[in-house]
């Protein structure tokens, strides 16, 4: 239960999946609600239903399901402050525009599309700086406060769409508070009378927002800097509508920008660089069009949360480890920078990696089992685990675990041309066959005792350990890489490993001359 009056919303148009930059916005106000003892909630904000993409609500709460942020009020949560989906408040923003037209803070406006664009083709030709629907042309158009009262209910009852104008003050010097940017000024004429409700019934972004954080009681708005145009507007219209007392405090959030720092990331880049952009894979239900996610890339959401939570936050410490507990008490909304903030793949995967190395081996062989699973191997739990173990060190994303030990599973499908032709010689097959003998009579066939086996050979030989170890792992991995051979050798077993072999002796000669 919220214990402090702290109430914080993340707010999404379900237009579309969710991108990293809005995860973001998630999970800085989920920090800054669980520091403070607060609310969380999720409202959909559905009310340009020209925009709606089907699936994208769904999408983005099983996104943020995935990474762990919970909501305390919301669609399927429930709450006091419910319907937390905007197409289903409709009446209460028609109630709230109607009372502005009331009071004369706000107007109807009839006038066609058509009729706009000729507006501004006007004040093009007559070389105006500002082409809008503002003070100074609104008297020209048609709208409640040019026509005769006659006119306007003429209008209105034949059923003319129309929708309702802000009527924006003249000459006014605006200044808003931003936690993060400081103080925000402006001067209204630089601003439209925006449209708040729509001839579909419906209110635009603006009112809705607005009047929903203050339905709800939000006393924090937490979003992204594209919004902070806006401010001014929603301030104006908190000042219109009584609420200027209890007005939320704001905070923009700085934007997240492209790897070189030109402009801001987009769902493109990941496809140009190779990597996520969204939390979850996304299809677009239209084109098909599929986008990669973290999750499927191989990230752990607890990696994911702490990449995000350096993308515009500092704690200008040298910490950059941290769980989700330890950065809900670390969180600082003041520590949040107000410059762009490069997003750097390569520290993603260093991030992810790093949290890799803080599960447990049988952790570890949980998320592994499965990738194992799709590719048709039942392996049991206790050898999952020890594979881990050793490989873990050179992993950065799940899926490579396999990369890094395919050979515990199932022999080379191929050999490296390259490695074969260097270290493959006239008398290695004599070699390997004398080793495979003596593996095959070998009492315990364990790592120290192979070893041992391989040493003796060599000293009887007179070669160096090289000349045997490497052709040795060359025949069960396929390349030079992996861990200890002899430890591969002990995990495989005896069968395998003389198998493998046998097959490298026939075969690799002809590859090693070629
Ligand atoms: N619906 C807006 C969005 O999609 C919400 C902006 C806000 O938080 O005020 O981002």
């Amino acid at each position: 239960m919220a214990q402090s009056d702290v109430r914080v919303r993340f707010a999404p148009s379900p237009t579309g999946p969710l991108h990293m930059g809005g995860v973001r916005t998630a999970l800085f106000n989920f920090l800054f609600a669980r520091k403070h003892g607060g609310t969380f909630v999720l409202r959909i904000e559905d009310t340009d239903q020209t925009r709606y993409v089907e699936g994208a609500e769904q999408y983005i709460r099983d996104s943020l399901k995935w990474c762990g942020l919970e909501f305390d009020e919301g669609v399927k949560e429930g709450g006091a402050y419910g319907p937390y989906r905007q197409s289903e408040r409709r009446d209460l923003y028609r109630q709230f525009a109607e009372k502005m037209v009331k009071e004369g803070t706000a107007y109807y406006a009839f006038d066609t599309s058509q009729e706009l664009d000729a507006m501004r083709e006007r004040l093009k030709e007559q070389k105006s700086d500002i082409q809008q629907y503002n003070a100074v042309t609104r008297g020209e158009m048609k709208n409640s406060l040019s026509l005769s009262e006659e006119e306007i209910q003429q209008r209105i009852e034949s059923g003319k769409p129309y929708v309702i104008r802000f009527k924006m003050p003249e000459e006014q010097h605006i200044v808003v508070n931003d936690r993060i940017r400081g103080e925000v000024e402006v001067n209204t004429n630089q601003l439209d009378d925006k449209v708040l409700f729509k001839s579909d019934g419906l209110p635009t972004y603006h009112l809705a927002n607005v009047v929903d954080d203050h339905e709800m009681k939000i006393s924090h708005v937490i979003r992204g800097e594209e919004w902070l145009p806006s401010l001014p507007l929603h301030f104006l219209l908190y000042e219109a509508l009584g609420w200027k007392e209890g007005m939320p405090e704001f905070a923009h959030l700085p934007l997240i920008l492209k790897p070189d720092g030109k402009g801001k990331l987009s769902k493109r880049d990941g496809q140009r660089k190779g990597f996520p952009v969204f939390p979850m894979q996304w299809t677009d239900p239209e084109t098909q069009e599929t986008f990669p996610g973290y999750k499927e890339s191989g990230y752990l959401p607890e990696a994911f949360i702490n990449i995000l939570a350096f993308l515009g936050w500092n704690p200008g410490t040298e910490q950059e480890l941290y769980t989700i507990d330890e950065l809900i008490e670390s969180f600082d909304l003041d520590k949040v920078g107000k410059a762009g903030s490069k997003f750097d793949p390569e520290k993603a995967k260093w991030f992810n990696h790093q949290h890799l190395m803080q599960k447990s081996d049988s952790q570890l062989a949980e998320l592994f089992i499965p990738v194992l699973q799709k590719k048709g191997i039942n392996a049991g739990h206790e050898y999952v685990k020890e594979v881990c173990s050793l490989v873990k060190e050179r992993v950065y994303l799940i899926h490579e675990i396999w990369d890094q030990s395919y050979f515990f599973f199932q022999p080379p499908e191929a050999y490296d041309a390259k490695m074969v032709k260097k270290k493959w010689k006239e008398q290695t097959p004599e070699l390997m066959k004398e080793l495979k003998d003596r593996l095959g009579t070998l009492e315990n066939f364990e790592a120290a005792a192979i070893k041992q086996t391989v040493k003796d050979l060599t000293q009887q030989k007179e070669v160096g350990m090289g000349q045997v170890m490497l052709p040795f792992r060359i025949t069960l991995v396929g390349t030079g890489m992996g861990p200890d051979v002899t430890k591969i050798a002990e995990m495989i077993g005896r069968d395998e490993t003389l198998r493998r072999m046998e097959y490298a002796i026939e075969h690799l000669q002809r590859l090693a001359q070629r």
